[in-house]
């Protein structure tokens, strides 16, 4: 028997989520048996946790897009009794039961090993937020993205996504530009590594004009909509913009301006389906470049009963950070 987070949906469409005891008998089909420690919460485990968002398929449901724990069973050769591993993505917690459980049973080709100086615990401060913030700095790089170009710009910074971008790039030796609408973050920001604070409300006008001064090196764009049309005008010559999220809106009311005059980059990130050989390169600069004690000071501490509260609060953008949700 293990304790979960289960949501369930009534005849009239209304959702209710609480923590219930399951044999193990209910756990999905899958190759690898995993003791979950850590979990946590993203955007979308917000929908998941609450009208399902179009995500889930079928109730009862186990959310959680995330985790990280300790094998206990395993019928793929790549796996033992004991390995720590971490997972993200995959539409695991969204079609598949996931991480808001002391048990979850998974295909082993979802399951990534945890590096080496990476706890579990840590592994979920990172979680889905961490991981594809990650693979937009590398996406950055990847395209020219080097130190001493000027500033880059981290739009949603005090949320998961724009907490460890902000993290990661400031202590790569970026100077970071960090967009939020909440003042009072500042400080927060500061300590992760933001040399600058763009309050919010100056950059998510509509575009009035195509182009405005060269401004950023790189952008990891978190917030989408009217922010990111107006970002893409602001962008330096043969920059790029990592566009991650769409949490102040999925249009894109834009120019193709910025593409054609300045030749600006729109790097699409995704963190689902992303390739095993990626997410082993992600994890392994996440252990590498992410400072621990920055991490740490990103950490909010929750429990299983936690959750049905922290759902509606991620979609209002009230979460700070990085919740880490401790099943046990
Ligand atoms: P959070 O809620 O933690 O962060 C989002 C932040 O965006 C908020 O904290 C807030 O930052 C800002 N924000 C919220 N609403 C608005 C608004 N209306 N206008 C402008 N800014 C706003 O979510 P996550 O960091 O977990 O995820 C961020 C986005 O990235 C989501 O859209 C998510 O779906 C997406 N995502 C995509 C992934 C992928 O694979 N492509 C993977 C992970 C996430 P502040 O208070 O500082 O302004």
């Amino acid at each position: 028997m293990f304790n979960a987070l289960v949501v369930e949906k009534a005849e009239d469409g209304s959702t209710s989520a609480s923590v219930q005891r399951l044999d193990d008998s209910r756990l999905p089909e899958g190759d690898v048996t995993v003791a979950v420690e850590y979990s946590t919460v993203n955007y979308k485990d917000g929908l998941c946790l609450t009208t399902g968002g179009g995500l889930v398929r079928t109730w009862p449901h186990v959310p959680g897009i995330d985790f990280a724990g300790v094998v206990e069973t395993s019928s793929d050769p790549r796996y033992a009794p004991g390995d720590r591993v971490v997972l993200t993505g995959w539409r695991v917690g969204e079609v598949h039961w996931g991480g808001y459980a002391q048990k979850a049973r998974v295909r082993a080709d979802w399951l990534v090993p945890l590096p080496e100086g990476l706890t579990t615990r840590a592994a979920m401060a990172v979680g889905t937020a961490g991981f594809t913030a990650m693979l937009a700095v590398m996406a950055l790089e990847d395209h020219g993205l080097k130190p001493g170009q000027g500033p880059v710009l981290v739009t949603g910074a005090a949320g998961g996504v724009g907490s460890v971008a902000t993290a990661i790039l400031a202590h790569l030796g970026y100077e970071v530009a960090a967009v939020t609408g909440r003042p009072e973050t500042e400080p927060y920001l500061r300590d992760l590594g933001a040399t600058q604070i763009v309050p919010r409300e100056t950059i998510n006008e509509t575009v009035k004009r195509p182009l405005e001064a060269e401004t950023w090196a790189g952008c990891v764009d978190a917030v989408g909509g009217a922010m990111l049309a107006r970002v893409l005008g602001q962008m330096k010559y043969g920059t790029s913009v990592a566009a991650v999220g769409l949490a102040g809106g999925a249009a894109l009311p834009a120019t193709v301006v910025p593409f054609l005059l300045r030749g600006v980059n729109l790097l699409g990130i995704d963190s689902v389906m992303r390739p095993y050989d990626d997410r082993v390169r992600a994890w392994g600069r996440i252990a590498r470049d992410l400072p621990m004690d920055k991490l740490e000071a990103m950490i909010q501490p929750a429990t299983l009963g936690d959750l049905p509260a922290l759902g509606p609060a991620i979609l209002k953008g009230q979460v700070k950070g990085r919740v880490v949700v401790d099943v046990n």
